[in-house]
């Protein structure tokens, strides 16, 4: 058990920090005893801990006690190691003084992090604020250049690899299901749906073009083959005889994704509203935000979607910032679709710090819209659904890879080689730090002109072959939220029996919640790892489990 010493104003950070390292923890209590003792709020309880981390990028009277001084680094810097980068965007400060540092600086004499050793206990004494950078992380999230990186999973991990080192058992329930190395949650914006929708406006011009001109220029560039260009060639060719009905409306047939996904469903967002350009961002032309169909238009691919067991959330046009207006727009979901239980994904991804309160206040159940239109990543610093800060019901699935993003002239505009690497790169992160990645493919980009079909079912099978459970938004939220709903009581080690009192557990759900308990190993106190093993146990639903170490573990 973890006990956590933290400010009045940082209760709610932590407690949503402990959701996302789902480990035995409780607000530090004096009359009680920890393992571990994790403080930013300055202060060092006496107690029987074997292990305390203290984060603070101030000085606290236990640094005088050592001997050290704290000398404030700049604002907005990394931490660089062998191993990582993690970014620090509040303060940070280095440690100069004794100790074992465990982050040495390169241009300067101190360290960011370091142990001093005590009788019968070790101090791992940090020099940012953990929790200020959760909360930024959250709230503001991460530049585009730091998109790759889950700064979130790397300050976990971190922590983690301080308490085994320790030699201190731990426990946590992992943000995968029993036997899946990751999640992957399948998304498509429908923000056309049939191009007779768009006569001689800049949708149509931008698809004649791009169509002739774009694709030469792409094939002349080798970023896409001479079929590919022919496609598209005759595609703009055949555009008359689509306006004069003579030949199907290929932007029309979305729903076609229901034959190409794999997995257990997936998540199509669709327009409330048609001819509405919503409230406006500054810098952004809002004039084109406005869409040409809605949600009534499209009753028959609804139909079917609905009968191949996809989920359908809402694209919104206002409801980032009016509860009133999403209000309305999830009213109009609700009549035409049946279905009550919607998340959220905005149009053109608006969203601002109300977002969240203005969604939950609306009825939403999730939202979707957190990610980047220029880059792919993390954008909040976290593999997993979180639930933003401010809000008691509302989670966010954030938004990973957004084929626009890649391969849009003006975004990326990657070629497929470079794109698969850069997604490649994600995948190792994620089975690395587990969690969600979420895809967002657009309802046009199976056909003419940007034919990014192809890619998408290689991307999915290379998904799956690597152990990923797939499925809609509303599963995956589900899952985290049935994992968030399980409150550990009680743990505890005794000679090899290891005891685990939870409640919360009573309507667990598929795909199977695991514990992951690493016993007591022995490492290097410098944080060289020499060998690390752990149990895996399926998560029932007792509420008193006991969990035998009989030697008969998994190695990491
Ligand atoms: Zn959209």
């Amino acid at each position: 058990m973890i006990g956590v010493l933290c400010d009045e104003n940082e209760t709610e950070i932590a407690e949503e920090f402990f959701e996302l390292f789902k480990t035995p923890w409780e607000f530090f209590n004096s009359s009680r005893s920890y393992d571990v003792i994790l403080s930013t709020s300055g202060k060092i309880p006496e107690n029987s801990a074997k292990l305390v981390i203290v984060f603070s990028s101030r000085h606290i009277p236990y640094d005088d006690s050592k001997g050290s001084k704290i000398e404030p680094g700049n604002s907005n810097c990394s931490i660089v190691t062998e191993n990582f980068k993690l970014p620090v965007y509040g303060r940070l400060s280095y440690i100069v003084g004794q100790g074992l540092p465990i982050f040495p600086a390169r241009a300067n004499p101190g360290t960011v992090a370091t142990i001093y050793s005590e009788p019968g206990r070790n101090i791992i004494r940090v020099g940012y604020d953990l929790f200020q950078e959760i909360s930024i992380l959250l709230t503001n999230g991460q530049p585009v250049e730091n998109a790759s990186i889950p700064s979130i999973e790397l300050h976990i991990a971190l922590i983690r690899d301080w308490i085994i080192n320790q030699g201190i058992a731990l426990i946590e329930i992992p943000p995968i299901p029993l036997g899946y190395q990751f999640f992957t949650c399948l998304t498509h914006d429908v923000d056309f749906a049939g191009i007779r929708r768009h006569f001689f406006d800049h949708t149509m011009w931008g698809f004649i073009y791009r169509g002739l001109v774009g694709s030469l220029l792409s094939f002349l560039k080798k970023k896409i083959t001479r079929a590919r260009l022919m496609r598209n060639w005759i595609a703009v060719a055949k555009l008359p005889f689509v306006y004069l009905r003579i030949s199907d409306d290929f932007w029309e047939d979305f729903d076609k994704y229901t034959e190409i996904d794999i997995g257990n469903g997936s998540t199509y967002f669709l327009i409330p509203y048609k001819n509405q350009t919503g409230a406006s961002i500054a810098g952004i032309k809002q004039k084109r935000r406005a869409v040409r169909y809605d949600i009534g238009d499209i009753k028959k691919q609804i139909t079917h979607l609905k009968k191949m067991r996809a989920e359908i959330g809402l694209h919104g046009i206002d409801s980032w910032h009016s509860t009133e207006k999403g209000m309305q727009e999830l009213a109009r979901m609700v009549e035409t679709t049946g279905q009550r239980e919607t998340g959220n994904r905005v149009h053109w991804l608006f969203y601002d710090h109300q977002s969240p309160s203005k969604l939950e206040q609306a009825g939403f159940d999730y939202d979707a819209t957190l990610g980047y239109n220029e880059a792919i990543g993390f954008k909040n610093g976290t593999t997993q659904v979180f639930q933003p800060l401010g809000v008691s019901h509302l989670l966010e699935i954030p938004l990973n890879i957004q084929d626009t993003a890649l391969f849009f002239p003006g975004r990326m505009a990657l070629s497929e080689a470079e794109a698969q690497r850069l997604c490649g790169n994600l995948l190792d992160t994620i089975l690395k730090y587990q969690g969600v990645l979420t895809l967002s493919w657009h309802e046009r980009s199976l056909v003419p002109e940007r034919l990014w079909g192809e890619f998408y079912v290689k991307l999915l099978q290379e998904l799956q072959s690597n152990h990923a459970w797939i499925g809609s938004a509303h599963q995956v939220v589900n899952w985290f939220r049935q994992r968030r709903s399980v409150i550990f009581e009680e743990a505890s080690l005794s000679g090899s029996k290891f005891s685990l009192k939870i409640k919360g557990n009573d309507s667990i759900c598929e795909p199977q919640h695991f514990f992951r308990l690493y016993p007591p190993q022995s490492n290097d106190m410098s944080g060289d790892v020499k060998e690390r093993y752990y149990y895996d146990v399926p998560l029932s639903c007792e509420s008193n489990i006991e969990i035998l170490l009989t030697g008969d573990w998994e190695a990491c």
